[in-house]
């Protein structure tokens, strides 16, 4: 089956920092030839984040249904969450999970230490702890089976000039390829984040980046998933087209979107 134009990673109202409606998102990504999309509203557990406490599941799952109903033959809706995660929480997200239903799960890293990783924390710290400290904590998000899907891998590189990028200088590579035999081992989706190459005054490309990814399908991974992170309806199903060309590379390969 040829890959479908698919968007899962998309951010309504329903995360404090995204700006439209279901319905609006849901219209544009018709318009666009998006045959299939996935929300996946933020769900914080940690308390300084400006999302804590924001999302509302009953709102939520109500709207989707909407969704669903309204636009029934022209496009796949699917109820799907981002769960921030942090070791400290994983008893709290599992509690959380326990009576609620979503389509797919994602589970991304986006704070070490209760400390969210930005341009800020970059500045102060060295690459090589906070990459250490991020790999870390993705590798205990994999254990955790709590998720489908690795949310953005390497996000840490989004905060960093990639000119400057001194990887090469620890044992980075190994970090990520370990990170992917876990990936592949526990049957989980990779996911493509196409959100930087939105940003057009970067050159950050997708994350994980295509040599991650190459490095993923050479180890046996096979399942993946495809999503422009949008907030906006601007940014619905963005770079997701490029991703698509660059997979096209793999089609011996039999990659697996969700839900294939
Ligand atoms: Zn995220
Ligand atoms: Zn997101």
């Amino acid at each position: 089956m040829p890959m479908r134009f698919a968007d899962y990673h998309v951010h309504s109202n329903h995360s404090c920092d995204g700006k439209a409606t279901i319905l609006e998102m849901c219209q544009k990504a018709t318009e666009l030839g998006i045959v299939e999309i996935g929300f996946s509203e933020h769900m914080d557990f940690e308390p300084e984040d400006s999302g804590f406490g924001f999302f509302d599941y009953e709102r939520y799952t109500a709207e989707v249904k909407d969704a669903q109903e309204f636009f029934k033959s022209k496009l796949v809706v699917r109820k799907g969450i981002e769960i921030d995660y942090q070791e400290a929480f994983e008893d709290d997200i599992r509690e959380w999970l326990r009576d609620k239903e979503f389509d797919f799960i994602i589970g991304s890293v986006h704070y070490v230490n209760h400390e969210l990783i930005d341009y800020e924390l970059l500045e102060d710290n060295d690459l090589e702890r906070v990459y250490r400290a991020y790999f870390n904590e993705v590798a205990l998000s994999i254990e955790s089976r709590l998720f489908d899907v690795v949310g953005h891998l390497d996000v840490v590189r989004k905060f960093i000039d990639v000119g400057r990028a001194e990887l090469s200088s620890f044992d980075y590579v190994e970090r990520m390829g370990m990170a992917l035999d876990m990936i592949v081992e526990k049957r989980m989706h990779l996911e493509i984040n196409s959100k930087p190459s939105l940003l057009k005054e970067t050159n950050i490309g997708m994350l994980p980046n295509e040599e991650a990814v190459t490095a993923f399908i050479g180890k046996g991974g096979r399942l993946i998933s495809t999503g422009s992170d949008a907030h906006s309806i601007e940014e619905i199903g963005g770079g997701i087209r490029e991703i698509m060309i660059f997979l096209k590379k793999f089609k011996e390969n039999k990659l697996q979107l969700l839900f294939e």
